[in-house]
């Protein structure tokens, strides 16, 4: 690491207090945040030269993991090559990337190019709302969406968000969002198996359908696995039948893959451990791995179909700048070419099973209530007392967290979300780590753990 930052540190400290507004991060006069200098494979490096293996890739987004020439080399010789066309009109690897991205989706879907997952969500409800329009059903233009799950910070797609903590004080958002309660496994009534009791959660949902009248519902957005929300992983059987009651009402299943799709949960995308097929299909982060912004809104031939007619108004009439940029097309092929080299995918189921298997003991510590994990995609629910399962206080959580990262491991929790639960570490490390970098990650945790018994 060069020198000349080493010796700048303390003012680049002063410049980033005076100028930086950080995201999502409490006011504290003495807030210093982790300068970020360079990174390798899973690991970073601050502007003090201290090391830190990023255990959330970022913000659940470095999938490949840090320092990747190919993907830097990519992007460069696209840039030379033919820097931005608008995609009303078309580039070549724009057309590259979405001839790539069929061949996991069974060629059956179109892709709208996007800069973020907010933008592919909005993306999606705006088509959604006209797909039913052009169907002569204009009556159809509610959302639902889940408690507890995250969809974005624009004003529709923190509508759908069911976090009330990140909506407060910035409402009233738009109207025609409404939510139902998550499968929450490990709080589910001790009378109800989990499989009873996920197929009680996607019953409340028909009935929240027929409620509001199945003539005003146009879609469901759905994360595979509710993630920054306090990683809710739900039995398989409340996916198929979400999926059965979507189709039986007629109202179109958006699949929020922002965090679980490019392998996360190890499969290429979340849904595909359900055997469903989602109508349309948000993707953004591990697209790039984060080296470049890009989103996309996959959205089925079918539902694509619906705009043909000629009539004035009939076409699509959203518009982005940036969206399919294409430095950030070229570099998702490459992103993907690296997967697949790689084999990152079937990686992550590995390295999640090991990640669990390693840390399991941790299952009997008075404060773990549960551990629950989906390829390399982990969350820790910690609590106050095992019995009650009463979620622990912050101060709890954040020490953890701040251990673990003096010991050089860098973990999440689910800031921000619903009053009262968050309480849950989260674990979201590249799928490119290796064996030692697992062994790390287990070293710390335990050694964390063992000390807050
Ligand atoms: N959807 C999910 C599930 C997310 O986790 C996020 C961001 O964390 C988003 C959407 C929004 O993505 P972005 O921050 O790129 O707008």
């Amino acid at each position: 690491m060069s020198d000349i930052v080493k010796e700048n540190s303390k003012s680049l400290e002063e410049k980033d207090k005076k100028n930086i507004w950080h995201h999502i991060t409490p006011y504290t006069e003495n807030h210093s945040p982790l300068i970020a200098y360079e990174g390798q494979g899973s690991w970073i490096t601050d502007h003090h030269g201290h090391k830190y293996l990023d255990g959330m890739s970022g913000l659940w987004c470095v999938n490949v993991g840090y320092g990747r020439e190919e993907l830097a080399i990519a992007a460069y010789e696209q840039l030379k090559k033919m820097a931005y066309f608008p995609m009303t009109q078309s580039h070549v690897p724009a057309i590259e990337l979405a001839e790539k991205l069929n061949k996991y989706l069974d060629d059956d879907y179109v892709f709208f190019y996007g800069n973020s997952g907010s933008d592919a969500n909005e993306v999606a409800f705006k088509l959604v709302r006209q797909y039913h329009a052009e169907k002569g059903t204009p009556s159809k233009y509610k959302f639902i969406s889940r408690y507890r799950a995250y969809h974005g910070s624009s004003m529709g797609a923190l509508s759908a968000t069911g976090q009330a903590l990140r909506k407060y004080k910035y409402e009233p958002l738009s109207s025609g969002f409404l939510h139902v309660a998550p499968p929450d496994n490990f709080r589910r009534p001790k009378e109800l198996s989990v499989e009873e009791y996920n197929l009680k959660c996607a019953e409340e949902l028909e009935q929240k359908i027929i409620w509001e009248q199945k003539e005003t519902i146009a879609g469901l957005i759905m994360e595979p696995i509710i993630t920054g929300g306090g990683m809710l992983i739900p039995h398989k059987c409340y996916v198929e039948k979400v999926y059965e009651i979507c189709q039986k009402h007629d109202v179109l299943l958006i699949m929020d893959e922002v965090i679980c799709g490019f392998g996360r949960t190890g499969k290429m995308f979340g849904f595909m451990h359900y055997g469903i097929k989602p109508d349309i299909i948000t993707m953004a982060k591990g697209i790039t791995s984060a080296y470049l912004p890009l989103s996309v809104t996959a959205v089925r031939k079918e539902i694509y179909e619906a705009f043909k007619s000629s009539n004035e108004t009939s076409h699509f009439r959203h518009i982005n700048t940036f969206g399919g940029n294409p430095a950030a097309c070229a570099l998702a092929i490459k992103n993907i070419e690296i997967m697949e080299k790689e084999n990152l995918v079937a990686r992550s189921a590995v390295l999640g099973d090991k990640l669990y298997k390693g840390l399991q003991e941790l299952e009997n510590h008075p404060h773990v209530g549960d551990i629950r994990h989906k390829g390399f995609l982990m969350g820790i629910e910690i609590v106050e007392h095992k019995e009650t399962k009463e979620p622990a206080n912050p101060t709890r959580v954040s020490k953890i967290i701040k251990e673990c990262r003096d010991l050089g491991l860098i973990i999440g929790k689910n800031g921000d979300t619903v009053a009262g639960f968050n309480n849950i570490l989260t674990i979201c490390p590249p799928l490119s780590s290796t064996d030692e970098d697992l062994n790390f990650i287990v070293n710390v945790l335990k050694k964390v753990f063992q000390a807050n018994s």
